[in-house]
Parts: structure tokens; sequence; C-alpha cells
């Protein structure tokens, strides 16, 4: 027996069965196809319909021809589908008419085929006018039906018939198709008839079964469109899965007064709001409202217009969204009083709209906290922290006479870009001269979409919520406004225009996707705060729930652990306050070199370094001791309870003075002039600088190195430290101060450092008279650290990766210099992955760490371990760091909410395993 390439909608228990998961349904027949049987076994009433499976389709992909048995299981199903309306394929008395719609496991949409109407032919023409009594209807139909197949089953330009349309409208002094009579679209089948002809090369078929084959594998062959292909690559979806195809018995709301057809979302895709969102048109066919031609009426009028039809549409949708337990994008048609589900499936939505709706269904207990926080991604909290426009800019453009126009709001967010008025262009100035573009057209339509996704924002004067535009600007993220019907848009002359106000084609705008309000020129931008994103921040604790569980994670050596925590870098008490308010646990890393750059300090730490004493540069450092206590004061402060890692001095002296060419440059200069006051400083100065000139600085006295060979800095940092802890505990804030040591190579330079400044540690306690718990540690970030972290252990309390310099180190890539000089061809060529600088190395740097972690804790079993190179706020390693067993990463204050959620992510992707041995 052949294989099954065919399933009713009834036969989704036979789909389940085969598949084996309802994933495998919907990979199997697609999201519409699983859909649309799903929808029939709940009793939601659906059209009859079959659908031809995506396995169908990657046979034909290979062969070119149906598959043996689907065409003889395609003609089983119509008979089942005429038993079921008691309706008959090419019959003129009783037509069945079907359409066929294209069907991917992800929805694409208008990206593939769709052909309405199949069934109608000359014969069938005149039944179905004896029947409905409609000929304009009916006519209309025949003409759609060949005007899609010539496009779609032979890819004919639009042109070939939108032309013949646009001259016979003109002729006849019609403006609107709305005031085509019967007799005009008869004509009209007759004038569409003969461009087909002339195009296709042969008559329309009159053949219903002819035309089903046909749509057939146009919906097959458009999965290999360009535009189709374009999407995926732009989506991640593979080009594997192939489509199905969908036989689905047409439906009509253009058959009166009492018909209507509509979309709808069930709640607010753009705010998450609990409110049915969605257009609909009387007397209408699909296409009509997603196009944006006509003007839609709010969902909410159905209740005036249709009341019985408006209650059992809220209560099947609200059935559909118990059922899936999501927001559902529903398509519906009225067919003379009787209501039908075109379609339902889960509703694309911006990312406030998807913590919103997340946290929402929590609280109404139809999904668990866990499925909250999975389905927000840390993509979309990082485009919730993204800029908006500033208000009072806002304001003052307004006042300036910047404001043009107010639109629809349909994806949030502040766009500023230079205006194009066609996707290629816009795609062209985006990416060849980097420039920003936002898109401007009177509507969009799926062959636009690359032009979008390479434009900071979107405008159109046509269309509502539901357009092409909105649905897939929300998807991408892009801020969109739609429907700015007062901006005139003149495709020709490349302007748009408002009340005389003219935008050239290049010229600057900024759209506020957020209020749907269009402005000329550039509006200053500023970040939202997380303060203020309630249902993000909730969210976010139950993210925080999950990773902290004390047995979500089994460690490399077989103990139960929580997940990764997340904790910050942080210069300063305003960023560790940020820090905490953006939920972190801990400061990770504090570059305390940061403060002495500082304009009333640099002078003192200029003197400090010139010393030719120890006494002399202690008298300098005495100078800075109360300003770096009070900055420690602070951090200690604003972390209460919390743990603060402090890092003694990193970088290389020469950093922290005059930059040596400027100098050279000054003292040439004031000797060409002959000036003499001050230059004999100024030459000892510059004698100074080169004395402290280093080839390769990176790997020059720095770090451990500088303290080692300079103790007296790093002592005046620890006695800082020391006395700002101990009067926080004084005043009754609960300190947990970390000393970093950086660079550590051997462990040779702690056994050298360490008892010195442990010394100071103890000396200041015992003058304040206060205890606290404090570590002291060390950063691994020289391949030699990680190899010999056994050794390290024994002395460094805690590690924490510095793994940029690990990176660098490890690679022997600069890191100031790879990405400019070869790192981006690396990454093009595919020798590298990804940038090794962004994304940990796993294979290699990350080995490193494993093994560090692995040989420190079989010497000191409770060591701390965490991450503070720039890595600490990227999810996938973050997620090696859950993987190999640190307690925390730390990243930049605003990247913590984006760390948190992927913790808890990553958490409850490995919730329970051991993933990597200890080897
Ligand atoms: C590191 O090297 O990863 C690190 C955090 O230190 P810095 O970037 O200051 O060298
Ligand atoms: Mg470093």
């Amino acid at each position: 027996m052949a294989k099954k390439w065919v399933y009713s909608f009834e036969e989704v228990a036979a789909a389940e069965k085969y598949a084996g998961s309802w994933e495998g349904v919907r990979a199997l027949l697609g999201g519409k196809g699983a859909g649309l049987a799903d929808m029939t076994r709940a009793g939601v009433p659906v059209p009859p319909g079959f659908t031809v499976t995506t396995e169908a389709c990657n046979e034909f992909r290979k062969t070119g021809k149906f598959p043996e048995g689907q065409w003889d299981q395609m003609l089983t199903a119509i008979k089942q589908v005429e038993k079921l309306t008691g309706k008959k394929f090419g019959d003129a008395s009783n037509p069945l008419l079907v359409s066929c719609r294209s069907g991917a496991k992800f929805s694409m949409p208008g990206m593939m085929n769709t052909i309405l109407n199949i069934g109608l032919n000359d014969e069938v023409v005149e039944g179905m006018i004896k029947l409905t009594g409609n000929p304009r209807f009916v006519w209309d139909s025949y003409r759609r039906l060949i005007e899609m197949f010539g496009t779609t089953a032979f890819g004919v330009d639009d042109e070939v018939f939108e032309h013949p349309m646009a001259e016979y409208k003109a002729k006849k002094g019609y403006k609107l198709d709305v005031e085509m009579t019967a007799d005009d679209w008869k004509a009209l089948v007759v004038v569409f008839k003969e461009a087909y002809k002339k195009n296709v090369k042969s008559e329309f078929p009159q053949d219903v079964l002819k035309q089903m084959e046909l749509a057939t594998k146009a919906v097959f062959e458009s999965w290999m469109g360009k535009r189709a292909i374009d999407y995926r690559k732009a989506t991640n979806i593979s080009d594997d899965l192939g489509t199905a195809v969908n036989i689905v018995t047409m439906v009509f709301g253009n058959m009166g007064d009492d018909s209507g057809t509509g979309v709808a979302f069930t709640r607010n895709p753009s705010t998450g709001d609990k409110k049915m969102m969605g257009e609909y048109l009387i007397n209408a066919q699909g296409e009509d409202v997603v196009a944006g031609i006509r003007n839609t009426q709010q969902i909410e009028e159905l209740v005036k217009a249709m009341p019985e039809i408006y209650t059992q549409f809220m209560d099947i949708t609200g059935k559909l969204e118990k059922h899936y337990q999501d927001m559902q994008d529903v398509e519906f048609t009225i067919e003379r009083g009787k209501l039908w589900m075109l379609q339902t499936r889960n509703g694309k939505r911006t990312a406030k709209s998807t913590v919103k709706i997340a946290v929402d269904m929590v609280n109404e207990g139809l999904i668990t906290k866990e499925d909250a926080v999975q389905r927000v991604t840390p993509d979309n909290v990082d485009s919730l922290l993204h800029p908006q426009f500033d208000e009072k800019a806002k304001k003052e453009a307004e006042r300036t006479g910047a404001y043009l126009s107010k639109g629809v709001n349909a994806s949030p967010g502040a766009a500023v870009g230079q205006a194009y008025f066609d996707a290629d262009l816009a795609e062209k100035m985006a990416k060849e001269n980097k420039q920003d573009t936002i898109m401007v057209r009177p509507f969009t339509k799926p062959d636009d979409v690359h032009g979008m996704i390479a434009s900071k924002g979107v405008l159109t004067s046509e269309g509502g919520a539901t357009s092409h535009a909105a649905v897939v600007a929300r998807q991408f993220g892009i801020p969109c406004v739609v429907g700015a019907s007062a901006i005139k848009i003149d495709l020709e002359k490349r302007i748009m225009e408002v009340d005389g106000k003219v935008v050239k084609e290049g010229e600057w705008i900024s759209v506020d996707g957020t209020t749907g309000q269009v402005f000329i020129g550039k509006i200053g931008v500023t970040a939202p705060t997380l303060e203020e994103q309630t249902e993000l921040l909730t969210l976010l604790t139950w993210a925080d729930e999950i990773t902290a569980r004390k047995d979500i994670r089994v460690l490399p050596d077989g103990r139960k652990a929580p997940g990764v925590q997340v904790w910050a870098n942080a210069d300063y008490p305003k960023d560790a306050q940020r820090a905490r308010a953006y939920g972190a646990k801990g400061i990770g890393l504090c570059r305390t070199e940061h403060m002495f750059f500082e304009t009333e300090r640099l002078p003192i730490v200029q003197k400090m370094i010139l010393a030719k004493t120890s006494e002399e540069r202690t008298k300098q450092l005495n100078l800075l001791l109360p300003t770096q206590r009070k900055d420690f004061d602070g951090l200690f402060e604003a972390m209460n309870g919390y743990p603060v890692i402090i890092r003694l001095i990193d970088p290389p002296l020469h950093e922290f003075m005059p930059d040596e060419e400027a100098l050279l440059e000054e003292v040439i200069t004031m000797r060409v002039k002959g000036e003499t006051k001050g230059l004999a400083e100024k030459d000892e100065l510059l004698a100074e600088i080169k004395g402290l000139h280093e080839s390769n600085p990176m790997m020059g006295l720095r770090g451990v190195r500088l303290s080692i060979v300079m103790p007296e800095i790093v002592e005046m940092q620890v006695r800082a430290i020391f006395e700002a802890a101990a009067d926080c505990t004084k005043r009754g804030i609960v300190v947990h101060p970390e000393v970093m040591i950086p660079l550590t190579g051997t462990v040779k330079e702690l056994e050298w450092i360490q008892p010195r400044l442990e010394r100071i540690a103890a000396a200041v306690m015992d003058e304040k008279k206060v205890k606290f718990t404090y570590k002291f540690g060390s950063m691994i970030e020289i391949p030699r650290a990680a190899v010999t972290a056994g050794e390290i252990a024994k002395h460094a309390q805690f590690f924490s990766f510095g793994t940029n310099d690990l990176t660098q180190m490890t690679f022997g890539y600069s890191r100031d210099d790879a990405e400019r000089n070869f790192l981006i061809t690396y990454v093009e060529q595919g020798i590298l992955p990804k940038n090794p600088f962004q994304t940990l190395d796993r294979e290699g740097v990350g080995k490193l760490m494993q093994w560090a972690v692995n040989e420190g804790r079989k010497t000191r079993p409770d060591l701390e371990v965490g991450i503070c190179g720039e890595h600490g706020g990227d999810p996938d390693s973050i997620e090696w760091c859950h993987i190999i067993g640190n307690n925390y990463v730390s990243c930049s204050p605003f990247r913590v909410p984006i760390a948190r959620l992927a913790a808890a992510h990553i958490a409850l992707k490995y919730s329970g395993k051991k993933v990597v041995e200890d080897k």
C-alpha cells in the first residue's frame, strides 16, 4: 500500500500516531493543517478539507512529481469533502469550491502561495449565479481565480492582469472596485482569460481536478521561491522542512450583508492587554482585510452588527486560547449568517506583549511560571530595554513644527533614519552605505520584507494593525507606524507630503512605533528604565526563583547546586545601585583604576607614579586613600548584604600618563618658539614616560606583576577597602568584601603578595575593632593560571575568569586590534564560528576554564567561581558557565536582566542533569 500522503481534517489522531507527537504532527501537516485538524477535533466550526503532507512536498522537490499514491489519496479526500458539505466539485448545479493554501511547520506569513475559488469554470459560474443570485460576486470570484492561477501557478507578472483592469476602470470612470458591476466583472473575465492564454500559452483549465493538481504543485514550488528562502534565512527556518498543502472548502464572506470576514488577535499583540483586537469587513473576501485596501471595522462593532455571531466568536476564541494556552491569531468568515473559523495560530507579538501575556497567563492559571519564563527570550528583554524617544525632545520637535502626522502604533520603539520609498533602495542604503534607513511605502507586500528587515523602522500610509507591514515589523521587533493616512506618498517624485511639509527621499525622519507619531528630522532617544516595567520585573523574579532552586543543577563533581547567579561589573556606587535595581546579586568586578582617571585624582596618581622614593610614593597614595575609601564605601552601601569583588590595580602605568607623542610635540614647539618656562619639567616628564614605554604593554608590567614591583599602590587599596568595609559595618551595613588579584600566572605571585595584603586587612580590623567575612582570590586570565589552578587555589579563595584576557592570551589575538584586522574575515570565512571575544570559545578557552574549575575544586571544594569578562552577559557563554559549575556570571548592569532570564532558561534546560563528566 502506498504511503499516506493525505490526511483529512478528521484524521488528526492518525497523524498523531504516525508522527509520534504534536510537534511531529506540526512538522507533518504544517502549522495551519495541524491547527485546522485540531480545531475540527475540538468541535470548532472549520470548513471541511484535507492536508497534503510536508513529506509529499519534499518528495516532489526531489523528483518534480507527486509521489506515488498522493493523487489518488487527494481524489478520495475530495470525495469525502463532497460528502461532508453535500456539494460536488465541478458540478454546476451544486458546486464545491476549495482553496489551496500553503502551511509550513512554522508560520511564514504571506511568503508562499494561496489560490482561492478552485472549482470555478465557465459552467460552474452559471450554476453558482443561479444558486446565489449574486452574479457580481460570482464573476468577481472567477476573475480572481484566473488572475491567481496565472500569477501563482505560472509566475505571470501581476501587471498582466492589473494593467487591463486599471484601464477598464479608467474607461468606465471608476475609482474603486466596489463600483464594478456584474457585467463589468464578466467582461473582465474575458479580458483576463485572453491575458492568461497569451502569457501561459494555454487556455485557463476548465477541468476542476486539473486546477487542484496545478494549484498543489504551485504551492509546493513556492517553498523554494526567492521570498520564502529569504524569509527562512532571516528567521533560521530550515529549508528541509517543506510545506504542506491544505485544500479547504471555500466559504464566502462576500455573499451579501449577512456575510463578512475578519482577522483578530485574542489579546493585543502590541501591548499584551487582555482585549480582543481585530478587524472585519462586511460583504468581503479575506484578502480585502489583510491588504488594508478597504477601511475595516473594529471587531467590537460586530457586537452591534451581528450579536449572536459575536457571542459565538468570543466563546470559540476563548476556548481556543485555553486549548493552546496562548494568544491566538484567528481568521474567520461569516457566510450567510454562519460563522466559520478558517485559521488559528499562536499570534506574533512584540516583546512587551510577550512578557505581559506570559505573566497574565500565569496569574490566570493558564500556564506555569516555568512556561512563562521560557516563552520570553533574552532578545525580548534586550529590546524592552531599548531606546524610546525622549519626551522632551519630542515636545520640542512638535513646537518647532517637525511633527508630521500620526498613524497606528503597530510595533513599538523609536526609529530614526533616512526615508527610502522602496525596499530595494532601503536595503541597499542600509547594507552598502551603512545608513540608518526607514522604509516608507503606501503599504507593504511580502516582496518588501528584505527592505523592512534592513531598516531601523517602517512607515506606511495605508493599512491597519493587522496589515502585512504591522505583522512583519512586530515579528522582527522593528518600530513601525502604519496607516498614517495624512501622509501622501508620491512614488514617482520620491517625496512624501503632509500639509505642505515635504520630505524628500534620503531625508531624516523619526518614527515612534509606541505612539504612532512621525516627525521630520532626528529626535533624541532615551533608554527605558526597568523599574517602570512591572510585568518584566515579575517575570525576572520568577526566573531568579527557578535559578535559585538548590537542586536544579548537578555540578561536574556530582553535588547538587542552584543555577548560575547574576552579578554585575560596576566601578562606581551609581553603577552598583543600577546593578542592584536590575537584580544583580553581587559585584563581580570593580575595576579600581577607573577611579584614578578622575580629573582631580589623575595629577596625584601621576606624581605617585613618578615618585623617586617609597616615602614620596606613600605620601601621594595617602592623598588618594580617602577618596578610594569613599568609593568603596558607596559600593558596599549599595550592595548591602551582597558580595563585592574589588580588583586591585591592573593596567600598565603608562596608561595614567600624558600621551607621549602629544607631549613630545609640545616640547618641540616650545623649543622652536624659544619658550623656556616649564620646559625642563616637561623634558623630564617625557623622559619618565619614555622610561615606562613597553613594546608589548598588555603582556608587560601590569596586574599582579606591578603590585610586586610597586606594592605601595595595592597596599593603599587594600587599606581603603577594609577601612570602608569596617566603617560600613559600624553603620549596620552587611559587607562581604572580596579582594581580587589580577593577571596571576604562577602561584608564587600569590605567595609573595597575598600575605602582605592579608596582614593589612587584619590590622585594619584590629584598629577599627570590627569583624566581617572577606576573601582573597585571583583572576584566571592567563592560560598558565588555568592550567595550574589546583596550585593557585591553595591561596585563592575564589576564581574569576577574566575571559577578555584569557581569550586574548589563549588565541594569541590582540583584544584591541583583532576585530579590526582579521577577526571579521575569520568569521565570514568560517574559520571561527563566532567572534570569540563575544561568545566564549568552548573548545579552547572554555576547556581551560573547565579544567581550572575542576582542579581548583579538588584543592578547595568550596571554591567560589565566576566570570567577569564581556562574555558574562552572553547567553551562550552563560550556558557554558552553568555547565562547568560557575557559581555566578558578572556582566554590565544593563545586561543583568538578560542574563537573569538566560540563566533560568539554562537551569531549566539542564535541570537535574549532570551534563559534563569530570575528566
Ligand atoms: C578580563 O580580562 O576579562 C577582565 C575582566 O579584565 P579587563 O577587561 O579589565 O582586562
Ligand atoms: Mg583582564
